[in-house]
C-alpha cells in the first residue's frame, strides 16, 4: 500500500480538497507555493501513463475541477500543471498556482508549511470547488 493510498484510507492525516469515486485531491505537504495540491486516483498505478485512456481522461476532468477551485481561492494568473512521480510510486498530477515562473521551482518548497494556513487553504480551495 502507498502512502497516498493511506492517506485516501484515512489512516494517514491529510489537507482535503475533493473526492469522487475514482480520485482525491490533498494539499502536498511539501508545498513548493501556497495552494500546491495533487491529484491522485484511488486505484493503485505507479507510473501515470500506465493508467488507461479512460481513467486518465476522467483524472484530468477532475484535475480541471479542482484546478478551477485553486484559481478562485488563490490569486493566480494560471494553475500549472506538473507530473513528476519520482519519490512516490503512485501516480499523481501537481497542481501549483503561478504568478509567474519559478513559483513552480520543486528545488524551492516552503519552509515548514502552517498546519492552519495549510487547513485554511485547503478548506478555502474546496469551498470554490463546484
Ligand atoms: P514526486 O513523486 O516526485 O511527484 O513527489 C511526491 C510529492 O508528494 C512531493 O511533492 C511530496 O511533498 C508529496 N508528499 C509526500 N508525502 C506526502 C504526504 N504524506 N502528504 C502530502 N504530500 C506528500
Amino acid at each position: 500500500m502507498t502512502i497516498f493510498s493511506r492517506i485516501i484510507a484515512g489512516e494517514i492525516p491529510c489537507y482535503k480538497v475533493a473526492e469522487n469515486d475514482k480520485f482525491f485531491a490533498f494539499l502536498d505537504i511539501n508545498p513548493v507555493n501556497w495552494g500546491h495540491t495533487l491529484i491522485v486516483p484511488k486505484k493503485e498505478e505507479d507510473y501515470i501513463f500506465d493508467i488507461s485512456d479512460e481513467d486518465l481522461g476522467e483524472m484530468m476532468v477532475f484535475a480541471k475541477k479542482v484546478a478551477k477551485g485553486i484559481k478562485k481561492a488563490i490569486p493566480c494568473r494560471k494553475v500549472g500543471v506538473t507530473v513528476l512521480g519520482l519519490e512516490v510510486p503512485h501516480a499523481h498530477i501537481h497542481l501549483v498556482p503561478l504568478q509567474k515562473e519559478g513559483d513552480m521551482d520543486f528545488k524551492v518548497k516552503i519552509d515548514n508549511p502552517d498546519p492552519e494556513k495549510m487547513k485554511k487553504i485547503a478548506e478555502e480551495i474546496a469551498s470554490n470547488i463546484e
